[in-house]
């Protein structure tokens, strides 16, 4: 009942100093909820939300601020009032910038981090599928990372394997690329799907990436954005009510998480990166008065309809060195095409595999885990996952003609997509063998010729990338090249940008041998 008496002054609130009569409208509408209340219910509880009504009538978001600035922590009302405020756009984009400021700097403890996930949650729709799809509603989502596409590779071989993959992913975040920008490079595809759309898409295909919308957690998309350009992302309570929210807005059966550590990752150290697994894991333990506990109550309560909560497995992966041989948004459509036709690198190929694995084994789609990773390789091996990849293009917009010409075999798949203006060489200093390639250098200099975005809504470079010639455990002489920038910059490439490439290479002189990046399971 509170919820929706404050949802009408919600409604109102722009006005409240101006319309008196709506106030007046407001108050006696509260007066008659709460006698009705009082009537139906216990005295108590009447009681007791009279004052929460009263709290929310006092409340004003430079107090909020204030307060998260201060160090204390947030109320339940404080942030659904912050969250409401966002995405009705009461709240001014100053103000947001600086509650996330607050929230970064002083963290959000558990709490608050689960009231903030179940704000967001349900800024939006919480979407529900047919009965028939029960037990196979999956997704996987990744804390972000360098060369990450495994999201464009996954949802289709997932769906080649009779999974149902409602994906709603992020644009790029901070040094990170994002799942839409990528599929935007492909001309023609349309992140934006309603509801109804995306039922279709996946009774016809399986799979489908979308994005946030005024009806899909509208919260995030409205603080990602924000995030992205205050320096505000690498924080565990935004970045789980980031990732959570949208995950249980799609209702799912399990999800699947790659949570990433290291120089390209938002979390540099394990301890922290545990934390933030265990923060996002949704773990069917209902006493804990954390996170995951509330978090499940809500995929409980979400998943009501569909009759099961989320199953959830934490992979922690290194993101040390760049994932696969691509950075950037088209490129790394080219290289998840190269991987859906059987022929990805090896790191990104395992990669897949083993986050595949771990969720169709989670949900007892395989007897065992080494099974489980096969059904995933075998639609790589087999192009059952390409044709799935194939269908999801056109079903979001993109004409016969182009996906043909991007999923032929042997195609020239920048016949299609942008291709940059210049090339720009980075030979090896020394001969050796790579022992490491810093990705957080390759993130800013990809970012910084256009990829990534430094104001919100900016227009990003689709075309610009870095393609590796060498990845870790290759052999390279001196002044071999190491890796070619595609790039738009009129006139000489910038000199600093070159010096942070060559950096990026650690040469050694012993072999090394590049194991999974697969760091540990939490399930
Ligand atoms: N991915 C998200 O969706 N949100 C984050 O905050 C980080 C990665």
């Amino acid at each position: 009942m509170i919820r929706s008496l404050y949802r009408k002054y919600h409604k109102i609130r722009p006005y409240y100093f101006s319309v008196n009569t709506s106030l007046r409208k407001f108050i006696s509408c509260c007066t008659k909820n709460t006698n009705k209340y009082l009537k139906n219910g216990t005295e108590k509880m009447g009681s007791q939300n009279r004052q929460r009504v009263d709290s929310v009538f006092r409340l004003r978001i430079a107090d909020i601020i204030r307060k998260k600035r201060d160090g204390e922590s947030l109320s339940i009302e404080e942030i659904e009032f912050f969250v409401e405020g966002v995405v009705n756009r009461s709240i001014q984009d100053a103000q947001l910038g600086a509650m996330l400021m607050a929230m970064y700097i002083r963290s959000l403890d558990s709490e608050e981090t689960t009231y903030l996930t179940r704000a967001m949650t349900h800024s939006g729709e919480v979407l529900k599928w047919p009965a028939e799809w029960k037990g196979r509603i999956v997704d996987k989502h990744s804390t972000g990372g360098v060369g990450d596409k495994v999201s464009l590779i996954l949802a289709p071989a997932l769906a080649a394997c009779g999974m149902k993959v409602p994906m709603v992913s992020g644009r790029g975040l901070s040094h990170t690329g994002g799942t839409l920008d990528k599929l935007e490079a492909i001309p023609g595809f349309t992140v934006s799907q309603s509801h109804a759309n995306m039922i279709k898409i996946l009774e016809n295909v399986g799979c489908c990436i979308v994005g946030q919308t005024s009806n899909l957690v509208p919260a995030d998309k409205i603080m990602y954005a924000t995030r992205d350009v205050t320096s505000t992302t690498e924080n565990i309570g935004l970045i789980t009510s980031s990732i959570i929210s949208k995950k249980v807005a799609e209702s799912l059966d399990a999800l699947v998480l790659d949570v990433k550590i290291g120089k390209g990752a938002f979390l540099k150290n394990e301890k922290d990166a545990r934390e933030l697994a265990q923060r996002m894991s949704l773990k069917e333990d209902k006493n804990r008065n954390d996170t995951a506990a509330a978090t499940t109550t809500t995929t409980t309560t979400v998943a009501a309809g569909n009759g099961s909560g989320v199953q959830t497995v934490a992979l922690l992966t290194d993101m040390n060195s760049p994932i696969g041989k691509k950075i950037g948004n088209a490129f790394e459509v080219a290289e998840s095409i190269e991987c859906l036709h059987g022929n990805g690198p090896n790191d990104l190929t395992d990669l897949v595999t083993r986050l595949g694995g771990q969720l169709l084994y989670k949900i007892n789609a395989a007897e065992s885990m080494d099974a489980a990773i096969n059904m995933i390789a075998s639609t790589l091996n087999d192009g059952r996952a390409l044709a799935k990849f194939r269908a999801m293009i056109v079903a979001q917009g993109v004409q016969e003609e182009i996906a043909d010409k991007l999923c032929r075999k042997g195609a020239d798949v920048f016949e299609v997509l942008p291709k940059a203006k210049y090339t720009y060489e980075i030979q090896c200093a020394k001969s050796g063998h790579i022992h490491s390639i810093d990705s957080m250098n390759c993130a800013i200099v990809t970012g910084k010729l256009g990829a990534g975005r430094a104001k919100a809504g900016e227009v990003i470079n689709f075309a610009v990338g870095i393609h590796l010639k060498k990845h870790i455990g290759d052999a390279i002489e001196k002044d071999e090249v190491a890796m070619v920038v595609h790039h738009d910059e009129d006139g000489i490439f910038p000199e600093e940008f070159a010096g942070l490439l060559k950096d990026a290479f650690v040469i050694g002189d012993r072999p090394v041998t590049h194991a999974t990046r697969v760091l540990d399971v939490i399930t």
